[in-house]
């Protein structure tokens, strides 16, 4: 299986409950390694540019507004299969569907308030990566 590297967030929620460490422990337990990582507090500009799919959708204004409620730890993982592993170690996007022993399950309040963002495709990680870090922000293993 080929090594890839994916785009991870610990949203306001979970960095505002002390979860940064626990959910780090959870990623490295499973295999996958952070390659780079910094805290923001994202403006309303880059949330807006980074959830821009979502522009128009019921729940875009209160993700907006709760996406810039606090500061975040953005992330760049690397391992086998990175991509579709860690949005299995998440969990699903409504946490009461989410499988035990998912971030999601464990650390998510709700639908909203869900803890943890990963990409969803090649595509998506290569973007997101790309909105958050230069290539000398991310370190070689
Ligand atoms: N979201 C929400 N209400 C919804 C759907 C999504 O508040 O009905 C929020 C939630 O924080 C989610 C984010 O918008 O993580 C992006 O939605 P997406 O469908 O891309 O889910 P994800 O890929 O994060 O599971």
């Amino acid at each position: 299986m080929a090594i890839q590297r994916t785009f991870s967030i610990v949203k306001p929620d979970a960095v505002r409950k002390n979860l940064i460490g626990a959910i780090y422990s959870r990623i490295e337990a499973c295999g996958l390694s952070v390659v780079g990582a910094k805290m923001l507090h994202l403006t309303r500009e880059q949330a807006e540019g980074f959830y821009a799919e979502h522009e128009g959708k019921v729940f875009f204004e209160p993700l907006m507004e709760f996406m810039t409620s606090g500061p975040i730890m953005v992330q760049v993982l690397e391992g086998e299969n990175a991509i579709t592993f860690y949005r299995e170690l998440m969990g699903t996007t409504n946490p009461e569907n989410a499988a035990a022993g998912t971030l999601r399950c464990d650390y998510a309040e709700s639908m909203r308030f869900n803890a943890v963002h990963g990409s969803d495709s090649e595509e998506s990680a290569a973007r997101e990566i790309a909105y958050f870090f230069t290539e000398n922000e991310v370190c070689a293993r």
